[in-house]
């Protein structure tokens, strides 16, 4: 069974805007790295010189750090299905090459591997 031509290009429009959202979110507390594609690294905060604004700047960066990792993870994982779109090999698993389920699709256009294999 292939996508629907339509279905596809819905979820590359979802795709899309999915990519733009996580790029303004990620430039927000990082900075794009350009020698790595798709690489961010957080910002260092600056609160102040005192040693608890040290320690609130640390406690900051950390959290940033954990949501800047997460929200590359997912900007990678969109751009991997804008890939596969454009390859004419959207829905089908990365890894073991079976089909996904539409409904899967639906939930998370994003997703590039079957549950199985997830
Ligand atoms: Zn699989």
């Amino acid at each position: 069974m292939t996508l629907p031509k339509e279905f596809v290009a819905g979820q590359k429009e979802k795709l899309l805007a999915e990519k733009i959202l996580l790029e303004s979110e990620l430039n927000k507390i990082s900075t794009k790295d350009n020698n790595l594609e798709g690489n961010f690294d957080a910002n260092f905060p600056d609160y102040g010189r005192s040693p608890e604004d040290n320690a609130t700047e640390g406690e900051e960066y950390s959290s940033r750090v954990g949501i800047e990792n997460s929200l590359e993870l997912k900007l990678q994982d969109v751009n991997l299905a804008l890939d596969n779109i454009k390859e004419n090999n959207y829905g089908v698993c990365n890894k073991c090459g079976a089909e996904l389920e539409q409904d899967r699709l639906v939930v998370m256009p994003s997703a590039t591997r079957c549950v199985t294999c997830k």
